[in-house]
């Protein structure tokens, strides 16, 4: 089983108390073509008042491990075949569902990528957000309306209670995914999983919707999954953050030492192939080819084929994910080597 990435700054902050620890978890689909591994043995730990990011290409597997958090992993064609998720110690794949039920929403949310298709079309915005405190406070209509305001005016819909009987579709991109948000903090929950919440919006949305979230973070110490592909997200809001490649981690590590200097030849690919401000006229490298079917992981390293360091070992033994510094952990043959490059 892999170890676990390093305490952050913000678990001192916090007190190290571990909200959510997975450990060693494997997802995997059965399908007609095959078996997709879609998640491979990983573990991570998020604390109080910290911002994890986990990082990777499409289909690297970064989403499913948090649909299987969630619960919402449509199961079959998904199996979870190893590993445990722990909530405040207890295993959330062993307890009983109304047990898991009660967790999900008011003590660990979700904020999905598509607004539109995760929120109701044929309901308003207001008798959404009302019914999350109708189902698990017990409001009535109108306390779950005047709260459902209170919590739009938050995430600073304009005119929010003049909104509240407006339709999904009625809203701009950002504005639906501030209601997402609105949903997904309304019991206040002390994990959010925030799956690609920023990939559909234009760049200055993007913007005001992750520093929303960080500002919602700060008032009530959540402990945040970011699921990205994008660096500079990461760069801007993380405090640690897991490289995932092919459904395994690949890397950990604080944000500022991982990206200053990459113990993985998959991390040094992803930082060579984002343009940067401060470097003009420096080329673009992009990682040759792309990533694995997850029916075929490669042998040995999966990472092998596309790998610019690769040698003969790399093909043939799998390497474990294992501490090269303090805090920072990499899964290749010659992490030390790609440390002091
Ligand atoms: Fe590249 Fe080999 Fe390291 Fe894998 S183990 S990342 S193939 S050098």
């Amino acid at each position: 089983m892999t170890t676990l990435p390093s305490p952050s700054p913000a678990v001192a902050r916090a007190g190290g108390e571990h909200l959510l620890e997975v450990q060693g978890l494997s997802v995997e689909f059965r399908t007609p073509y095959g078996v997709v591994r879609a998640v491979r043995d990983v573990s991570y730990t998020l604390d109080r008042g910290e911002t994890l990011a986990i990082l990777g290409e499409s289909g690297s597997g970064k989403s499913v491990s948090a649909q299987t958090i969630m619960g919402i992993l449509e199961s079959p064609p998904g199996h979870v075949t190893g590993g445990r998720i722990l909530y405040h110690g207890q295993d959330m794949l062993t307890m009983p569902k109304d047990e898991q039920r009660k967790l999900r929403g008011p003590e660990i949310s979700m904020v999905f990528q598509d607004a539109l298709s995760a929120l109701n079309p044929v309901f308003t915005v207001g008798a959404q957000i009302a019914e999350m405190f109708r189902a698990h406070r017990g409001a009535s209509k109108k306390e779950g309306l005047e709260k459902a305001a209170e919590l739009m005016d938050r995430v600073r819909i304009p005119n929010a209670r003049g909104r509240l009987k407006d339709y999904p579709h009625q809203f701009s991109g950002g504005m639906r995914q501030r209601v997402m948000i609105a949903m997904a903090l309304a019991l206040d929950p002390t994990v959010l999983i925030a799956d690609e919440p920023t990939t559909a919006l234009d760049v200055t949305v993007q913007a005001q919707i992750m520093d929303l979230l960080q500002e919602l973070q700060a008032e009530n110490g959540m402990g945040v999954i970011l699921i990205t592909h994008d660096l500079g997200v990461v760069n801007e809001v993380a405090d640690r953050v897991a490289v995932m490649y092919a459904g395994s981690i690949v890397e950990t590590g604080l944000i500022d030492e991982v990206f200053s200097r990459p113990a993985h030849p998959y991390t040094v690919g992803l930082m060579s192939s984002i343009p940067r401000v401060d470097a003009r006229d420096t080329r673009l490298t992009p990682i040759v080819g792309a990533p694995p079917n997850l029916a075929r992981i490669p042998s040995g390293c999966a990472f092998h084929p596309r790998c610019p360091r690769a040698q003969d070992v790399c093909a043939v033994e799998a390497p474990a994910l294992v501490e090269v510094a303090p805090g920072r952990r990499s899964a290749c043959h010659f992490a030390e080597e790609v440390l002091s490059a």
